[in-house]
């Protein structure tokens, strides 16, 4: 077992940092184990890289229903805008297939540090 500092991230997740101590097994061969242990955790005031990236995801969802909110207006008023509202529901599946891969990758991460 060897001692590395935790960051807690403001979104609650936890990230390994910097390598600490060796544990008394690991010291002769200056090799670090498998087991993480925490020395310090330390709080931060940034969301980790994952949810950082699902908070992108969400903005550009909001951004392509405000689109397809826009294009039905002008559709109401005689313009075509069947193919852009298509496309806009397309990038919208696709986002949301992006964030539940993100979700998965964070419930791992969780398993791993705690
Ligand atoms: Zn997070």
């Amino acid at each position: 077992m060897c001692f590395y500092d935790q960051h807690q991230m403001s979104c609650g997740d936890y990230k390994w940092s910097h390598f600490r101590q060796h544990c008394s097994k690991e010291y002769r061969t200056g090799e670090t184990c498998g087991m993480k242990l925490v020395m310090n955790t330390i709080q931060k005031d940034n969301k980790c890289k994952t949810c950082t990236k699902i908070d992108v995801k969400h903005g550009r969802l909001r951004k392509e229903e405000d689109r397809i909110e826009r294009w039905y207006k002008e559709e109401q008023r005689g313009h075509q805008r069947g193919a852009s509202i298509d496309a806009s529901k397309e990038t919208i599946s696709k986002l949301w297939e992006e964030i539940n891969d993100l979700q998965w990758e964070r419930s791992q991460a969780q398993m791993q540090t705690r």
